[in-house]
């Protein structure tokens, strides 16, 4: 049996991370299986399903390059099909038309269950069964004449010849109805594998009002198609020992139902960043340059030295997680007029004899015969052992007043990049303002 797999997304407009989720388990289980990866767009609510939203599932599997190993197929064409599979079951007796609510309307076509409990074997929850008396009959063709889901996926899957149906567990309960549809319709079901709930850290279902919930949103915010994916494949997946960071090809090597999860899975942003932040570090660094320079350019921060933006990105290591932020976390390297964080630099200030050992650091930098990193920390340890001063007293204040935050890169070499001009006007800036905050207010 080759195995033949299938992610089939109702358009919406915006792809939910749980359900990429499950295109890339689709994806990956089918590489491991050496089988076929298929898309069915279930396009058949026509308000919703739009043109721009049929195009954000294909541009969403685009970009994380998971795209169908065959021509997608368009649910919404296949209403014959559909329809004449009611038929079927209409005339095997497995169907019957009722009026439902006794509208007049017309008649729905009803599939009729087959009155026995119902169960099935599951890759991931194992063996699931629900007692007859809580399966009812249910409607297979609405009164206006359309196919209802149920009946739609199932007959599909059979035109598919999808063997696995690998899906979110919210589809459970519709399961035990499309086992009885497929063995109606006299087709063998395909095994199941459903993917536990991707949750936010109260355990709620993780939606739109956690942060980014659409692939879409991901991309724009500047994140790795490759981190994502990775991500996303660990979230709710083990693939064993503590290893994280895996390519594609180690991912399907080692994919494997009986390491995952059935409890829901949580979404934990740091983890992504971090993620993310390992993958950039993976790039060559000209592409690397070329994103953190394209983010500059974007914020209006284009260096004009590009050796000089050069020594900024390599300073900061790995603190950024992200080429989006990059403006953002570098932006008092590049522009005179950058934020001051109002609560770090009054922090810095407070501290005790913070502004009389500034003014003193500041005579001594300005002398001093090197100001390479190293020789910077020793100038400032100097000076802190001749005053009995913590490091930590001197360092605070120092960096407060040269780049208005209490986070980046370490701090000589923050000090030895911006070099001793751009010290010393800010320093003596950050003077003038600790002196002005420290003034009792006049009208
Ligand atoms: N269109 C359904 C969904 O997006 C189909 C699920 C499936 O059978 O995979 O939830």
């Amino acid at each position: 049996m080759t195995v033949r797999t299938r992610f089939a997304p109702s358009p919406t407009g915006h792809v939910h991370i749980g359900n990429i989720r499950a295109a890339i388990y689709n994806w990956l289980f089918a590489r491991r299986a050496g089988g076929k990866y298929l898309l069915r767009i279930e396009d058949t609510d026509r308000e919703r399903s739009t043109p721009e939203a049929v195009e954000a599932v294909h541009a969403a599997l685009r970009w994380l390059a998971i795209e169908p190993d065959e021509p997608p197929m368009y649910q919404s064409t296949r209403r014959e099909a559909h329809l004449a599979a009611a038929e079927k079951l209409l005339s095997s007796g497995r169907a019957y038309r009722e009026d439902k609510g006794g509208t007049g309307k017309g008649e729905c076509v009803i599939f009729r269950m087959p009155g026995t409990d119902m169960r099935f074997h599951d890759e991931i929850k194992g063996d699931l069964v629900k007692p007859a008396a809580d399966l009812k009959d249910f409607v297979i063709v609405r009164s206006d004449g359309s196919p209802v889901f149920h009946l739609a996926n199932v007959v599909d899957d059979i035109a598919m010849g999808v063997t696995h149906v690998i899906r979110g567990d919210d589809h459970i309960e519709n399961t035990y109805r499309h086992v009885a549809l497929f063995e109606a319709l006299g087709a063998p079901a395909p095994r199941y594998a459903h993917l536990p709930m991707i949750v936010n850290a109260q355990g709620k279902p993780y939606s739109k009002r956690d942060g980014a919930a659409y692939v879409g949103e991901f991309r724009e915010r500047g994140f790795l198609a490759d981190a994502l994916f990775n991500y996303l494949a660990l979230l709710g997946w083990s693939p064993g020992g503590d290893r994280e960071l895996l390519s594609r090809a180690e991912m399907i090597e080692l994919f494997d139902f009986a390491r995952v999860q059935s409890s829901p899975a949580q979404f934990d942003l740091r983890k992504l960043l971090w993620m993310n932040g390992e993958y950039m570090r993976r790039l060559p660094l000209a592409e690397r340059e070329a994103q953190h320079l394209a983010d500059l350019a974007r914020h209006g921060l284009a260096p004009a030295d590009t050796a000089y933006a050069r020594r900024v990105f390599e300073i900061m290591g790995d603190r950024i997680k992200l080429f989006t932020d990059t403006a953002a976390q570098t932006v008092y390297f590049f522009t005179e007029d950058y934020p001051v964080d109002d609560r770090a630099f009054r922090k810095a200030m407070a501290r005790e004899g913070a502004q009389e050992h500034l003014a003193e650091i500041a005579r001594r930098l300005a002398t001093a015969p090197s100001f390479a990193a190293a020789d910077l920390e020793n100038l400032v340890r100097a000076y802190g052992e001749e005053r009995g001063v913590k490091i930590g007293q001197l360092v605070h204040p120092l960096r407060a007043a040269v780049s208005g935050t209490d986070v980046g890169p370490g701090l000589f070499e923050m000090l030895e990049t911006l070099g001793r001009e751009r010290v010393a006007a800010r320093i003596a800036r950050a003077l003038d303002r600790a002196r002005a905050l420290a003034a009792p207010a006049h009208d």
